[in-house]
């Protein structure tokens, strides 16, 4: 399987919370640098998602990684940016913990439709976002995932070992993640960087080949059986 569409950017791997359900929780655990996309990387991403939207390939995009991207400072921007690149008419997503979604950047991301997952890890917190979203229209919903849905992040963290399954889309349908570094890594669940394909500042192109790493051993998503490992 070959990529065929940028499913995420992590605009930011920082996160101004430490869930202990989450590798942001557990120093070990992430290992991978966190930071801001920097202007260069950002720009290179969107060359990749141009190219998949060229090709008719790119489905929605996901603006958030491994971290919190309204920490980073030019989030409103990078919004209008993603927008002008897929069109009008695919998604762009983002989830975010609410805290820093204040009526200005509901306000400066409202023209670009963006469709946004509130998650409750501090409710009191997101509880003014996620009005301010259903306000707006902008909301998709709301996650207690943490809790109700909850996954230890394929054995990475010390949390409850999820009860259910289903196919890895990343290696099913030809995902992409660019992370904050420019790293393209196959797989959302990748804190070490250890699944990285590409680097994003590459011309773009449609060989670059997605398939299993050392995680999916542990993962609670299921790894088609075709497909060798690397
Ligand atoms: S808010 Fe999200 S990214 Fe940040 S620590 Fe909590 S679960 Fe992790
Ligand atoms: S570890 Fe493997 S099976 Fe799990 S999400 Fe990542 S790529 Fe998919």
């Amino acid at each position: 399987m070959f990529i065929k569409t940028i499913q995420q950017i992590e605009i930011s791997s920082r996160c101004n919370l430490r869930c202990s359900y989450c590798v942001h929780g557990n120093d070990k655990a992430m290992t991978r640098v966190k930071l801001d996309m920097g202007e260069g990387t950002w720009r290179a991403a969107l060359r990749w998602v141009e190219h998949f939207v060229r090709q008719g390939t790119q489905g929605e995009l996901n603006l958030a990684g491994v971290g919190e991207s309204t920490l980073h400072p030019r989030f409103p921007g990078m919004i209008a940016e993603a927008r002008a690149v897929v069109g009008p008419y695919r998604d762009i997503i983002f989830a975010t913990n609410g805290i820093l979604v204040t009526p200005a950047l509901i306000e400066a991301i409202k023209p670009f439709q963006p469709k946004v997952w509130v998650s409750t890890h501090q409710p009191a917190r997101a509880a003014h976002a996620i009005q301010g979203l259903k306000d707006a229209g902008l909301i998709a919903g709301i996650s207690m995932d943490g809790a109700l849905n909850p996954n230890d992040w394929a054995g990475q963290v010390d949390w409850i070992k999820p009860s259910y399954r289903f196919p890895c889309p990343w290696l099913t349908s030809g995902h992409g993640f660019v992370a904050a570094s420019g790293a393209i890594l196959t797989c959302c669940l990748d804190v070490t960087a250890g699944s990285a394909l590409e680097d994003v500042s590459a011309l773009p192109r449609s060989d670059v080949k997605t398939q299993p790493w050392h995680l999916c051993k542990s993962c609670y998503q299921d790894v088609p059986v075709l497909i060798p490992e690397r």
